[in-house]
């Protein structure tokens, strides 16, 4: 089954024939790993209690909150008031591809905005982007279809629609708390983050939380980011130099693409932007010497 919820100590599992309340093997204490939120583990029954006794492999893992196999990453975005900056939204599907997400851009808000150069820009892109309006339920319908049988997670810059947009799916909808997920950053410092589950009766998952809300939050690997951009992966054989910044290298096939509109020029400075914002943070910290 699939893990739901934990708690103290305590794993709810969906069977998929209902949920079993389940503790996990000590080894998995030993060995330093703790069965997650969006977990497939496999279970041992014995009357109404269960034992997880073995995790299956993860897709990925996120530590604010502390879930795991997440399917899809919807990136709610508004053209109208409060309006997201692409930069946001270029830096989120960067990270969705170096997760292995799929992503979703969402467009909400169409009653007011169009947004026709964003969806220009995504389409350019080949990424998947959708209009919706929570307001008239233009769109709802289709973004119910994009989420059924994945786990999804919602995020996007405060205001954009996010809450209207999960009652707007689930009018019905009592979210199952996930929450108190206890998380161990590493640095000694235990946070708890509230996580919510909302179940589809007819297939499909929601995680929502303000870990993954905040655009902030999400670290990015610099040596990596070149890859998050799915539509440059083409062209990176084909700089002259192979050690190209992609910049204002001679023979740069990347800013070539760019200049001659193979790749949206927005995407292209935002890759840069995401670059120098990351120097940035570097510097800092070794300023600091707290590397
Ligand atoms: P969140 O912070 O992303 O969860 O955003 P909310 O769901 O709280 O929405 C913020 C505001 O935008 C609320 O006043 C909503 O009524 C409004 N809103 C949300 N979706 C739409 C929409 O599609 N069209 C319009 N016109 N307003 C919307
Ligand atoms: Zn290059």
């Amino acid at each position: 089954g699939r893990i739901k919820k934990a708690l103290s100590g305590f794993y709810y599992v969906d069977t998929g024939e209902g949920i079993v309340t389940c503790r996990a093997r000590g080894r998995f204490r030993k060995e330093g790993v703790s069965p997650l939120v969006g977990d497939r583990v496999e279970i041992t029954v014995s009357g109404t209690e269960g034992m997880v006794d073995a995790i299956g492999p993860r897709r990925n893992v996120f530590s604010r909150p502390a879930v795991a196999n997440i399917d899809q990453l919807v990136i709610v975005a508004s053209n109208a008031i409060p309006q997201t900056d692409p930069y946001l939204i270029d830096r989120m599907t960067a990270i969705a591809a170096l997760k292995g997400c799929e992503v979703l851009i969402c467009i909400n808000k169409s009653d007011l905005d169009h947004a026709d150069e964003l969806c220009a820009i995504y389409e350019k892109a080949g990424l998947p982007f959708l209009l919706t309006s929570a307001e008239t339920g233009d769109g709802i319908a289709e973004l119910r279809e994009r989420i059924s049988g994945k786990l999804s997670a919602f995020t996007g810059n405060s205001g954009v629609g996010k809450s209207s947009l999960l009652n707007a799916l689930l009018p019905e909808l009592n979210p199952i708390l996930v929450g108190a997920v206890s998380d161990n950053s590493g640095l000694g410092q235990h946070t708890t983050t509230a996580a919510r589950l909302y179940h589809f009766p007819q297939g499909g998952d929601i995680i929502d939380s303000p870990g993954i809300r905040e655009f902030g939050l999400w670290h990015l690997d610099p040596e990596q980011v070149t890859l998050g951009f799915i539509e440059f992966r083409k062209y990176l054989g084909g700089c002259k130099f192979r050690d190209c910044k992609h910049d204002n290298d001679p023979g740069c096939a990347l800013r070539e693409a760019a200049e001659n509109g193979e790749i949206a020029e927005e995407r292209y400075d935002n890759y840069h932007r995401i670059l120098e914002s990351m120097s940035q943070v570097k510097t800092r910290k070794n300023f600091f010497n707290e590397d």
